[in-house]
Formats: structure tokens, sequence, C-alpha cells
């Protein structure tokens, strides 16, 4: 593919924060953007040149957008990878089909790592009562079952408790679901709706991390200090960047990342999140094509921010400089926060180490990302502290 200098057009399936943050970067550069979502006002759509509505599976619509732009990237990796296989006889798309086909389904993600020899948890299908029973037997209690598709921030999982009857094989797993009270594991598993499903270890850790990566349309590689990050009700609530951690666990994680990436032949930003383990080990999480909430401390901590390297790895453009220039901690803003009404920001903007993001939702409902806040402090422990008592001082009584 041709270099595409500023001037040219990007496209963006999906408006929300992620292709926002992308689009501002983009547009600084001197690119134009438009998007296609359903909504018009969506966060992307109001920082762009044009927006075509529409569904993110509706591959008139995404035509329609193909036509009006020279590359096509993503907001999200829950869109079909057959309709990008479409759009790739139209335009570039990156990340391409492929990458998407092995990411988008949870079931060949996992798949794809053990081909790798990449480790992660242990894992098994449990799609029906006979496969759940099977899974259980294999991963262990407690478990964690997600839905293969489209599951993210812990929409589509459900935990199988330590204790309760062994999982009933029945035939016919859908009809067994309505008479499944009683039965622990059954009851958990129909929140699931039937959708198909694989079944994971609960991994005890010691803490999370993530890997922020860029690899350029020449394979050129470019990563980012490592993230780590903590979950509350399974969404990120923080992430501290540089992770604190030798040289060798460093090492191990960038190497693993780095197989991802070349093994997917991806194009793009792309996180990688993991588990450390008690005795060190890392196992793979979740890798996300795309770029991810761990690494919006790169918007205002690094040299390039990772919406700025994804626009460059997507145009074709060389690779811009991922060091940090100071210590960082994001924290996340989450509607529950808007509870009483806009939050009180003068406890934020007084502070002359934060910066404040919103995405421009409209409604903020219970768990939903609404923006963060930046904490620029080589302290980062001090910095975890502050995040927590902005918290505090933003939450609602
Ligand atoms: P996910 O959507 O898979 O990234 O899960 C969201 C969060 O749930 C993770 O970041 C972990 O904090 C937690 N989680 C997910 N899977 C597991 C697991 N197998 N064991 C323990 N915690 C998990």
């Amino acid at each position: 593919m041709r270099v595409l200098y500023p001037g040219a057009t990007i496209g963006v399936l999906g408006g929300g924060q992620l292709g926002r943050m992308m689009a501002l970067a983009a547009r600084r550069m001197g690119y134009r953007l438009v998007v296609l979502d359903p909504s018009p006002r969506c966060p992307t759509a109001q920082v762009c040149d044009g927006v075509v509505v529409g569904a993110l599976d509706d591959l008139e619509s995404a035509k329609h957008l193909a036509k009006q732009v020279d590359v096509i990237t993503l907001d999200t990796e829950h869109v079909p990878a057959d309709l990008l296989t479409e759009l790739e006889t139209l335009v570039p798309v990156r990340p391409g089909a492929s990458v998407l086909r092995t990411i988008n389904d949870r079931q060949v993600q996992k798949q794809f790592l053990d081909k790798q020899g990449l480790p992660q948890a242990a894992w098994a299908p449990a799609t029906t009562g006979e496969e759940l029973a099977a899974a259980l037997a294999k991963v262990g209690r407690p478990a964690v079952l997600k839905v293969r598709r489209a599951g993210y921030d812990g929409k589509g999982q459900v935990r199988i408790e330590a204790t309760g009857d062994p999982a009933v094989a029945s035939p016919g797993f859908a009809g067994a679901r309505s008479s499944a009270v009683g039965d622990p594991e059954l009851i958990e598993h129909a929140k699931l709706r039937g959708e198909p499903t694989v079944a994971e270890e609960l991994v005890r850790f010691t803490r999370e991390i993530s890997v922020i990566l860029a690899r350029g349309a020449g394979g050129e590689l470019k990563l980012y200090p490592i993230a780590e990050n903590v979950h509350r009700r399974h969404i990120l609530h923080t992430t501290r960047a540089p992770a604190p951690m030798t040289d060798g666990l460093r090492k191990r994680a960038e190497e693993i990342a780095v197989s991802v990436a070349e093994a997917l032949g991806h194009i793009g930003v792309m996180a990688v999140e993991m588990f450390e383990l008690p005795d060190g080990r890392l196992l793979v999480n979740e890798i996300a094509p795309r770029t991810h909430n761990s690494g919006h401390y790169t918007w205002g901590a690094c040299v390039t921010s990772q919406f700025e390297q994804h626009v460059r790895a997507v145009c074709g453009l060389p690779l811009g400089d991922p060091r940090a220039m100071s210590g960082a901690v994001m924290v996340n803003l989450i509607g529950d926060l808007w509870k009483a009404g806009s939050p009180a920001w003068r406890a934020v903007l007084d502070r002359p180490e934060a910066r404040l993001h919103l995405y421009g939702k409209d409604l903020a409902a219970p768990g939903r990302k609404m923006g963060h806040v930046l904490l620029l402090d080589d302290d980062t422990d001090r910095a975890l502290a502050t995040a927590d008592q902005l918290i505090a001082t933003l939450t609602p009584t």
C-alpha cells in the first residue's frame, strides 16, 4: 500500500472514545476522517469531518464509507470479519480481516495462543451442558464462563463457584436450562443465554499488566512502557505506567506481546493483557487489536500517544517515539459518578498534574466509560493515592 500522508482520509468503523481520541490525533496531523456508527452524535463523529450513520455489521453502510476514504481502521474489534473481507476489495483495511477473524471469537483467540505455544489459563469450550461438565472437570473450580463473542468489561461473563453440585450433563442443554433451578452452575451458565461460551480457570494473579505496542505496515515494532492495571467490578479502574518490575519480567512480557503481533501480521496498535502469577509466570488474558484503555496514559505521558501511533501505522508512516516523558496514572471516570448530575470537576482542575478527558457521551449509564483523568507524576504511588482521593471526592453521596 502507498504511504498516506496528511491530507488523506481515514475511515473509522465504530464511533466510541478510542475512535475519538485517534481522530483528534489524526486531525492534529492534518488527516481527514469519516466514521461509521449508528449514532450521528457518537464520540468520534463529534470530531470527524463526516459520518455515515449505520450499523457496524451493515455492509452497504460500510461500503458507502469505503468509497469516501483511503484506508479503514477500527474503534472496536466487534465488527464481522466477513464484512472486512468485503471492504478489503475496495480499500486497505488495517488491521485486516484475518486479524479480526482470530481475535473477535475468544475460542479462536485461545486456539491461536495454544498454537503459538503462548501461556494462558486452562480453558475449554462450554456452550452445551456436556461441554460445561467436561470443561469444569478440565479447568477446575472456581471457573469463569465467557461468551465467545462481543463480551467486554465483564459483560457476558459469569463465575462458577468452588462449591455446588457437579454440572449436569444433559441432552439438549437449551431445554435443560429452564429446569435448572437449584443447580448453581446451570443457573450461572443460563445467564449467558445459550450463547457460544468458553470456560477458563479462575486465575489467582498477583497483578494484571498490559503491553501496548504498535506494528507498522513494514513490520516495524515500537513498545510502550508496560502498564499495571487495577479493575473494579470487571472495569479498568486505574493504570500505572511504567509498571514497577524486573528487567527479566519486562522482557518476557514484551516477547509474548511481540510474538502475538507478529504471528497475527497485525498492523496498528495492539494491547496484550496478562496476568502475573505469584511464581512470576505470565498468562495472556486477552488480546485487543486496537488502541486500549490501559494505553490512554500515553496521551500526555509519552512522546507519541498510542492514538498518533495507530494513525502512523495504518497510514504506513514511520512509527513515532513511544518513550515516556513522565510517570503516569490514569483513572477512569465511570457513569456512576454522574448519578447526581455532572461531577464537580474543580477538584481535578485544581491539580497541576491532572488532565481531564471527557468523551462527549450524552448518557451517563452506570458502568459506562465517560472519560478519564491522567495524573502526570514520576512518583506513581503518590499518583495512585491521588487518583483514589479524586474519585472519592467526585463520588456522589
Ligand atoms: P476480560 O473481559 O476477559 O478482560 O475480563 C475482565 C477482567 O476480569 C480481567 O481483567 C480480570 O480482572 C478478570 N478476569 C477475567 N478472566 C479471569 C480469569 N480467568 N481469572 C481471574 N480473573 C479474571
